[in-house]
């Protein structure tokens, strides 16, 4: 049986670079992954997706002709066909650098799915290799309930969503966190029929109960949201028939974008005696990546805690790290941040209003919103909220949520001001150019600073020789 240093189970983005740091210690590793290669992030998930958000956007901005004297320009329905074929291409300039990239690994990659029959050893089907250490990093999948498994000829998630040659013409969305909005909102703006469903109102993984309301305020202006439970009650003439609240509707097809779980399930996780938590997923370490201590550590996705791409990316050079050390080391997690690329913008960075108030924290709240900011008006992006959340005792930045015009570059600002533990004050002193977007940061900034207990200065900026930013 072969034998190795480390082995790495599933080359997706964490795979990826848990084999960078592995490699600059030991030749002698292995990656095996018996899935579609080229990663989910640039095949089925975050590019593909921000592929079609661009078109559909693009498309959208002909509502705003009107208002600007370029009528008789506009055009009625896009050809879904060569819509998807151009997301298809993309996807595949994405996806196909990855697996160029895998080229020169050659007798370091196995295209096999693995499963452990002890700690050390793992079943590939047809043979068995041993690794002193392992490294599991196997993504997640879409969630799909059992019950409606019997309708799956009508069903897509984001594995075969973007495999389908045309749009229907009538889809429901189940869900709208992150993925659902983003591709519920750019179906709707392409023109196609769309149905949201809902069961709570968290659209894009808002917890502010005021952004949740203004969420839902924003996004229905362009998609028919229902809050409640819903079900698909029966197939009928090549349709789908769903309900909620007590309402029906037939439509072609059902996005369901529900959420995704771990990997995990064939793994044999039970022959190593490992514990598992509710979800069924390993107890591991969060700073370590390292299941209790055994020779296993776990990246990415599959271990549930922030299921996005640059955090799958951190998580597999730390658990391709403490695979090849001698002693496992901690690592700090960068300030949380998450980005929905609807329109607007849904951002959460630093601890969210749920976390805030979870851990007791005492905070307040500096509001801003972009109902008549000056450059959103220009942009005819006039709507958005933003709340950021700072000490109450010094001011200092703890966290944001927003739903915001160009959201995404906001968050990164305040995400940063947050890692480095910036208090109102010090980020007012920063220029705002005019007119930008960011100017409606300085409302809320402004409105924090004066909130907390801190002295007030008389300026913003400080007097020669003497400097207001701590
Ligand atoms: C539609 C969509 C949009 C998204 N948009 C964004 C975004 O805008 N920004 C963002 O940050 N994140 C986004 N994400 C999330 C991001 O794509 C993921 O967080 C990231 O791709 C996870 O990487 P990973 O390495 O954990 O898993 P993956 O890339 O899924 O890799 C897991 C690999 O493990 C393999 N595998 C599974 N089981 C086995 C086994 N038993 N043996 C061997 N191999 C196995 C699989 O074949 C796969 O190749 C999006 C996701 C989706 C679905």
């Amino acid at each position: 049986m072969k034998k190795y240093d480390v082995a790495i189970i599933g080359a997706g983005t964490a795979g990826l670079t848990a084999r960078a740091e592995v490699a600059k210690k030991t030749d002698n590793y292995v990656v095996i992954d018996g899935g579609i290669l080229g990663t989910t992030c640039a095949r089925v998930g975050c590019m593909p997706s921000k592929a079609l958000i661009e078109v559909a956007n693009t498309f959208h901005k002909q509502t705003l002709f009107d208002r600007y004297g370029i009528s008789r320009s506009k055009m009625q329905t896009p050809d879904y066909k060569q819509v998807m074929a151009h997301v298809r291409s993309l996807r595949d300039r994405f996806s196909g650098g990855v697996i160029r990239g895998m080229e020169s690994w050659k007798d370091h990659f196995i295209p096999k799915n693995g499963r452990f029959i002890d700690l050390h050893t793992l079943d590939l089907g047809d043979e068995k290799i041993q690794a002193d250490k392992i490294v599991i990093a196997t993504g997640s999948k879409p969630f799909i309930p059992d019950a409606w498994k019997k309708f799956s000829n009508y069903l897509l998630d984001t594995d075969t969503f973007f495999e389908l040659e045309t749009l229907p013409g009538k889809i429901a969305v189940f869900g709208l966190g992150p993925i659902g909005i983003e591709l519920g909102q750019a179906l709707s703006r392409l023109n196609i029929d769309v149905v949201a469903m809902i069961r709570r109102n968290a659209i894009g993984g808002l917890t502010d109960p005021d952004l949740r309301t203004y969420a839902h305020q924003c996004f229905s202006d362009e998609l028919n949201i229902q809050i409640g439970s819903f079900d698909i009650l029966e197939e009928s003439s090549n349709r789908l028939k769903i309900e909620s609240n007590g309402n029906s509707w037939t439509v072609d097809r059902i996005l369901l974008a529900m959420g995704r779980r771990p990997v995990l399930k064939d793994l044999g996780l039970e022959k190593l005696g490992v514990h598992l938590d509710e979800k069924g997923i390993p107890i591991f370490n969060e700073t370590t990546l390292q299941l209790g201590d055994f020779p296993v550590f776990i990246a990415g996705d599959v271990n549930g805690t922030r299921p996005i791409l640059h955090e799958a990316a951190d998580e597999g050079r730390i658990a391709g790290y403490n695979a090849t050390a001698s002693d496992v080391e901690c690592f700090e997690k960068r300030t949380p941040l998450n980005i929905t690329f609807s329109s607007p913008n849904i951002c959460v960075a630093g601890q969210s209003h749920a976390d805030l108030k979870k851990n007791r924290v005492e905070f307040v709240t500096g509001e801003t919103d972009y109902e008549h900011q000056g450059r959103a008006m220009i942009m005819g992006q006039n709507r958005g909220k933003i709340h950021i959340y700072g000490d109450k005792k010094d001011g200092r930045l703890l966290g944001t949520e927003m739903i915001a015009p160009a959201g995404e570059h906001m968050a990164h600002l305040l995400a940063w001001a947050i890692a480095n533990k910036m208090r109102a004050q010090d980020t007012l002193a920063m220029p705002f150019y005019h007119p930008v977007l960011e100017e409606a940061l300085r409302t809320a900034l402004r409105s924090i600073a004066k909130q907390s207990q801190m002295p007030k200065s008389e300026f913003e900026f400080s007097r020669c020789g003497e400097s207001i930013v701590k």
